[in-house]
């Protein structure tokens, strides 16, 4: 079991995060769809860090239902092919508020597509009270716009929410100069700028989440969610990272 900021006392100085995870995330070694235990142990990994009293908004994006290229690939039209893209990040969003309030944590899910019945819609103003009020936000359907990814739609929501960093929770502890899984002497990056992402193709986020990222002076720290108590010890600045900024 890894150390959590409490653990070792390390003082953690974020008041307001995003935590993006992708839908893949949420498929545990299922090749597809949710995997319940799985949701429930991220769901820990947010309720660690709520319980410091940090901030939390959440993207989780749809690629274990549905993306967009992949329905354009088989002849689908790309805008409808992105609209069920969206929907399919409601569906984990409702999945990860339902994990959480099963232990407690209070959460909105919040739908840049208005689906009155199903969550709020957004509302700037509105998601920052709930923020105020340690209510964690969860932003669905992505920008609401087809041709975007959930990556550019976390950016979007953590700058409007004035967050102070984007942690991106992945399969491997930061980023390397070449898949770590497939090359022995793959080099993991400490720090990064975002044009050494762009112009060396890190595949950290698609470069329009980057550029807004850097137009906005908004941290990326790309770390793994497989580790038990991860989260919480990186927002403590402990374990292995890569941080992406100017
Ligand atoms: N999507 C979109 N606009 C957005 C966000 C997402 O059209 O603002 C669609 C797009 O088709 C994408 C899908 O939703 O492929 C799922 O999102 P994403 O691929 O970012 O999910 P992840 O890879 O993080 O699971």
């Amino acid at each position: 079991m890894s150390k959590t900021a409490t653990d070792t006392g390390a003082a953690v100085t974020y008041s307001r995060v995003m935590l993006k995870i992708s839908g893949e995330a949420l498929m545990g070694d299922q090749g597809f769809g949710l995997h319940p235990p799985t949701v429930a142990r991220i769901a820990q990994e947010v309720k660690s860090v709520r319980d410091l009293g940090v901030e939390i908004c959440m993207v989780i994006g749809g690629g274990n239902i549905f993306r967009g290229l992949q329905g354009s690939a088989q002849g689908m039209e790309r805008t409808t092919a992105d609209y069920m893209g969206m929907l399919a990040t409601v569906m984990n969003a409702l999945a990860m508020q339902s994990a959480l309030e099963e232990i407690g944590v209070f959460t909105r899910v919040i739908s840049a597509i208005p689906m009155d019945q199903v969550c709020e819609p957004y509302i700037r103003r509105r998601a920052v009270r709930h923020l105020e009020k340690k209510r964690v936000c969860i932003f669905a359907a992505g920008t609401g716009n087809p041709y975007f990814t959930t990556d550019t739609a976390a950016t979007l929501r953590a700058s409007e929410m004035a967050c102070q960093a984007i942690f991106k929770g992945t399969k491997v502890d930061g980023v390397y100069d070449k898949d770590p899984k497939k090359h022995a002497d793959a080099k993991r990056y400490t720090n990064v700028t975002y044009d050494e992402v762009l112009e060396k193709h890190l595949g950290v986020m698609d470069a329009t989440a980057i550029a807004l990222a850097r137009d906005n002076d908004l941290p990326i720290i790309v770390f793994s969610l497989d580790e038990p108590g991860g989260f919480r010890g990186i927002l403590a600045g402990e374990g292995t990272y890569t941080r992406v900024q100017g």
